[in-house]
């Protein structure tokens, strides 16, 4: 954040202070009034259930100096009437305000935003001082909450963009236009809301449209739908991926112990082996996306792969953990869509284990299709899983496809149970199913 006066902020967002315009916020703005930070500024929203203004006082206790909101409030506010466009135009002002000096790179996809986000940040930062995404705060509100955390320091602003429909990453190449837009792949997340796989790849293409002029439109070479998208490119391309035509290629993948990926990252000038200390095959095309967007910001492969190497990933992304009884507990238990499903349960498949155990909870957002989308992902899962284990009424499906190799377990409590009671040592149990399953909290009850 650059530090600014009430005042200021309210002749940018077009408001007016109540109480001591003299106030100057330093610190990033939160929308939970427990996170503020010394310094910091509280956004509060009216919600249908809970009104944020109420929490000022909380905002104020964890440091917060100042809210911007829609009425009055604990402390001195910023009064506008509509306060994400508010958020919105504080963003683009503090951006403007540091564009010189900014390389920004906006990243899509229907899968693998966070995991791509976490690696490029990690590469960015090892060159030089990187703002980003936390999590997976990708939408209208969370791009401006990590637009205004950028400082005059920053030099790499890396951000997270996510659609649920055709219109909304235009909306967000709107708030700033990247240098570097990176497209990972069109599959079907929140087909139920976008209707088509053609009105994904839509959308997803306006990351490369929104581009700011002469900016690099960095594309998975393997994704026919993002390959496609170098047509409304209108600077330079960089491709990635296994193809042999990638600029930025893997080769000669394989799988460790544990499933973390070692592969070889080759462009026209240079090449570096890398192993990821993640797990999951996919995550080496996710390396090449960060690798590709890296060179586009002029940072090197071999620095590049260095980074990779001892990089971190978000929580709940393939997490490895020992269990007290000799299990290994994969906790993927971050989201889940049918294709995140297929990936997690092939790394499942290519690690050694005694019995491999999928516990999987119900997929949200899947639209008419369903019911068998949860049916072929249960067929799927059990012909690489000894047990698949369903969780909750609304997996029926996974259990019914998955046939003999099923269990159904009526929710996470009865699925913790089930675990404490089954597990031995050599297992290997994959945990996940969409956030709105919260099976992070079956993982965080296994010992
Ligand atoms: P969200 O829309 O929830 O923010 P996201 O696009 O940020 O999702 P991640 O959180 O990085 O995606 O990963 C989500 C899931 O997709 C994880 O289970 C991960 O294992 C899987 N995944 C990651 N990268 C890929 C990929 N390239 N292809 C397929 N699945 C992937
Ligand atoms: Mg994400």
């Amino acid at each position: 954040m650059i530090p600014l006066s009430l005042a200021e902020i309210a002749a940018v967002v077009g408001g007016r202070v109540e109480g001591n315009a003299a106030v100057t916020v330093t610190a990033p703005a939160v929308l939970d009034g427990r996170q503020a930070e010394p310094g910091g500024l509280f956004a509060a929203f009216a919600g249908e259930h809970v009104d944020g203004h109420d929490y000022a006082a909380q905002a104020r206790q964890a440091g917060a100096v100042a809210v911007l909101g829609s009425r009055p409030t604990a402390l001195p506010t910023v009064l506008v009437e509509d306060v994400r466009a508010a958020l919105q135009a504080l963003a683009v002002h503090v951006v403007a305000r540091l564009r010189d000096r900014l390389t920004v790179v906006a990243l899509t996809g229907s899968q693998g935003k966070t995991g791509t986000k976490d690696l490029l940040a990690a590469v960015l930062a090892s060159a030089a001082p990187t703002t980003a995404t936390l999590g997976s705060f990708n939408n209208e509100l969370g791009v401006p909450l990590t637009m205004l955390r950028a400082d005059p320091a920053t030099r790499f602003l890396v951000l997270e963009m996510g659609a649920r429909r055709v219109g909304d990453i235009a909306a967000l190449t709107a708030l700033v236009a990247p240098d570097i837009a990176v497209v990972l792949n069109v599959g079907q997340a929140h087909l139920g809301e976008f209707g088509s796989r053609a009105a994904i790849a839509r959308a997803k293409g306006e990351l490369v449209r929104g581009l700011a002029p002469g900016g690099t439109a960095v594309l998975n070479a393997d994704d026919p739908r993002v390959a496609a998208m170098r047509a409304f490119a209108e600077g330079p391309v960089l491709t990635f991926g296994r193809a042999r035509h990638a600029d930025v290629r893997v080769l000669d993948p394989a799988l460790d112990r544990l499933g973390r990926p070692s592969f070889t990252l080759r462009t026209a000038r240079a090449s570096a082996r890398v192993t990821l200390p993640h797990v999951g095959a996919h995550q080496a095309l996710n390396a090449s996306a960060a690798a590709a967007a890296a060179l586009a910001a002029g940072v090197p492969l071999d620095a590049a792969a260095a980074a990779l190497a001892t990089s971190s990933l978000s929580r709940w992304r393939m997490e490895p953990r020992d269990l007290a009884g000799g299990a290994v507990l994969l906790n993927d238990s971050y989201n889940a869509n049918p294709d995140s499903t297929r990936a997690a349960l092939d790394a499942l498949a290519a690690i050694g284990a005694r019995r491999r155990i999928a516990v999987l909870g119900e997929m949200l957002e899947l639209g008419e299709d369903s019911e068998a989308e949860h049916r072929a992902v249960g067929e799927y899962a059990a012909a690489r899983a000894d047990v698949v284990a369903a969780v909750g009424e609304a997996a029926r499906a996974i259990a019914e496809g998955a046939g003999e190799r099923a269990v159904l377990l009526a929710g996470n409590d009865a699925a913790v149970d089930w675990l404490r009671n089954h597990l031995a040592a050599g297992d290997l149990v994959l945990v996940k199913g969409s956030r709105g399953a919260r099976l992070d909290e079956v993982a965080a009850q296994l010992a």
